[in-house]
């Protein structure tokens, strides 16, 4: 469809409120038409017809999206941020974003940040307070400052993308899809001569923020007639009947005390006599849309109201359907031309497009240059794999390391086992071990409305889940899907501060009804974060850094040609949810020492006290002591500190007794295991993007090969 490429520039084109020029000047150019206006509050404006018209018509849709403002950055680099339009704070903890920083040549990626879950108070079941709420963007104090300022603008990170059927979803399809109808209008109407009538489109801004552009343009252009575009609330659990219509029901046409009467109607008959799907949109007040602002510019203006249905608004995972915009776009064509007595030409038939080649995995940088440094990391954390579904993992990784290994065996559960020759024979066995699962979803349910139910596969903090964009399936059958969430318009008191229950979210891949959804998703069926991937000079910024980091740390020391002693590499399956292969691997492989390597949680974050931060990024590797699953060795932990020392690399303790890892199945294997854990320090650990740093990576790869040959010398 044309209307998909129209929306999909427009949506990739971000602005918020009061900075919506490039959506504007996006709207613009793919109107086809000459000599379009940019006025003072950067509204963008084009006409179409005489001069002279009897009849001015304006034809409106707002550019601006929700978004939030850097308000000021704090003490260690992290950005405190308000709202900037109705933002919904539901979608926020966890959210990557990108920050527009002023003084940058490209928008900053970051993470909207909050203390991890069991450091926390309050526990998962309140949303944090906007203000209690940090952008992380992975940089020092000293470099953010000098990039970014108070003022600057942060979207949620996302990619439009085509859900089942003419279904899309993306941010900014509110009001990005009332503007793709006016767009979609003006080419309708290129080729038609318009006898009296003037028709102005106008892409609007500032409405989240009170409809100051709307109100200004209207008056500028003194039309006698205005339609105006936005989206509507669309049927989706909690939302009642009467308030919504269904996704791809058509056009909602609005009646309200502000609106024309007669415009409603007239446009009722049109799409009755032109087979166009409508539905009646009533409010007893104003109608919340550029309406109430359009209707009392200077004397009056007689103005209409269509609305796309749309799910989940104001938010990351918003949904439309791309047949409600072109019947909205063909309805104002027909209006235009019914008043000139025109005829609106046929279209050709669109011939059904090439499956366009567009990335459902979201945002990964193309940064090339950035990502040398980490070899095989950024492809290791796009790789898809929660536990029990690691195989796209494993390959890549058997990829890497067929050179470098003596033999490989995969056990029966699934994980790896690769032997590495070194110089000598161990003379204590060496395991070194991590793992390639990560945490995600699994689908549970389809219910008749066609969403997906799911459970959590490893711990997963419910918060962290509303709004986001997910894959769900398979290597290359996946289906892309949103986790969907009523829009906060419609939320009753005191629910805007409440976590949503896991039990309460469903996944919204577009199907029309269960059929369609069941043919393309099974119960059973994975599902993960779309992918996140950013280096800069500090940090690695990603999805699944736990424990693909540590993945890449096994390959990297597979990888060394100097190498002292047999070693034996285990990449685990199920490490988050219950060790499983670990314990087997442990058993089969039987070892006398093993090394963990891991992600762990930092919570060096804005609102957690020093003693209560675990570890910190940037201060080296870190080595636990003690934590839920495991008592470590104490002359290897103390060996690990002696070597970071040996080499110049800084070492950290974990300060805390708090999570788990496969140690806790190593060290208990068979007769026992002399175990000892290496971790990074990771923030937002199972969230969709975390944050590691790059110094503690290349220490981490230091320590390893020293601790290892160290403790496979020893008696
Ligand atoms: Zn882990």
């Amino acid at each position: 469809m044309k209307v998909e490429r129209i929306l999909k520039t427009l949506c990739a084109a971000v602005g918020t409120s009061g900075d919506e020029a490039a959506p504007v000047r996006e709207a613009l150019g793919l109107t086809g038409l000459p000599d379009g206006q940019v006025d003072a509050l950067g509204n963008g404006s084009v006409t179409l017809g005489a001069a002279d018209a009897r009849l001015h018509l304006l034809l409106e849709a707002h550019m601006d999206q929700v978004g939030m403002v850097v308000t000021s950055v704090e003490e260690h680099g992290f950005l405190h941020f308000a709202n900037c339009g109705g933002a919904d704070a539901r979608v926020m903890p966890g959210c990557p974003v990108r920050v527009f920083a002023s003084e940058a040549a490209q928008p900053l990626l970051g993470v909207v940040g909050s203390v991890p879950p069991h450091l926390n108070k309050d526990g998962t079941d309140k949303v944090p307070k906007t203000e209690d709420m940090t952008i992380d963007l992975g940089l020092p104090a000293a470099k953010v400052n000098v990039q970014v300022r108070p003022g600057d603008r942060v979207v949620p990170v996302y990619t439009p993308k085509m859900l089942l059927g003419t279904r899309m979803a993306s941010a900014a399809l509110d009001d990005r899809a009332g503007a793709a109808a006016l767009v979609r209008c003006a080419q309708m109407l290129q080729k038609v001569a318009l006898p009296g009538v003037k028709v102005t489109f106008l892409f609007s801004t500032r409405e989240e923020v009170g409809g100051q552009g709307a109100r200004t343009a209207a008056y500028t252009a003194d039309a006698e007639q205005a339609i105006c575009v936005d989206v509507s609330f669309a049927a989706q659990p909690g939302v009642k009947p009467e308030v919504s219509w269904k996704l791809g029901g058509g056009v909602m046409i609005g009646a309200a005390p502000i609106l024309n009467r007669a415009m409603g109607r007239k446009l009722a008959a049109l799409a009755q006599r032109e087979s166009i799907p409508y539905k009646w949109d009533v409010m007893g007040g104003s109608t919340g849309t550029n309406c109430d602002e359009v209707a009392v510019a200077r004397g009056g203006v007689q103005t209409a109201l269509l609305s796309i249905p749309e799910r989940s608004m104001h938010t990351p995972a918003e949904v439309v359907d791309l047949q409600d915009v072109e019947d909205t776009a063909r309805l104002m064509a027909v209006y235009v031309c019914d008043l000139c007595g025109a005829k609106l030409p046929e279209e050709p038939e669109e011939k059904p497009a090439m499956q366009e080649i567009f990335s459902s995995t979201g945002a990964v940088s193309t940064d090339t240059d950035a990502q040398i440094w980490s070899g095989c990391l950024p492809k290791l954390c796009t790789a898809r794999g929660i536990s029990g579904a690691e195989d796209a993992v494993r390959e890549l990784i058997l990829s890497y390391i067929r050179p470098y290994a003596e033999k490989i065996e995969i056990t029966p559960l699934g994980s790896v086992l690769a032997y590495k020759k070194g110089r000598s024979r161990a003379r204590t066995r060496l395991l070194l071990n991590a793992h390639m699962d990560e945490v995600g979803l699994i689908v549970t349910h389809i219910t008749d409305e066609g969403l997906l139910k799911f459970a959590a596969v490893g711990g997963i903090d419910p918060r962290i889940l509303p709004g986001r964009s997910v894959t769900v399936g398979y290597g290359s059958e996946t289906v892309p899907g949103v986790i969907g969430l009523k829009p906060i318009h419609l939320t009753e008191k005191g629910e805007r501060q409440k976590s949503i229950p896991m039990d309460d979210l469903y996944i919204d891949i577009g199907a029309k009804d269960k059929a369609e959804a069941a043919a393309v998703v099974t119960p059973g069926d994975m599902v993960t974060f779309d992918s996140v991937y950013e280096e800069n000079g500090c940090s690695v910024k990603s999805r699944a850094l736990d424990d693909r980091a540590g993945c890449a740390l096994l390959i990297h020391l597979m990888q060394q040609e100097d190498w002292a002693y047999d070693t034996v590499f285990e990449f685990a399956v199920q490490e988050e949810v219950g060790l499983n292969g670990s314990r087997t691997g442990a058993f089969l492989a039987e070892p006398q020492a093993a090394i963990v390597v891991e992600s762990t949680t930092a919570a060096d974050v804005p609102g957690t006290e020093k003693e209560r931060q675990m570890c910190r990024l940037g201060e080296g590797p870190v080595i636990s002591f003690m934590d839920r699953r495991t008592i470590y060795d104490k002359e290897y932990t103390q060996w690990a500190f002696e070597e970071a020392q040996k080499a110049g690399v800084p070492c950290q303790w974990k300060e805390g007794v708090a999570g788990g890892n496969d140690a806790g199945a190593i060290h208990g294997s068979r007769g026992g295991v002399r175990t000892v854990a290496v971790s990074l320090a990771c923030r937002y650990l199972h969230a969709p993007m975390g944050v590691i740093s790059k110094e503690d990576y290349d220490a981490a790869a230091v320590l390893l090969q020293r601790l290892a040959e160290r403790i496979a010398g020893s008696e």
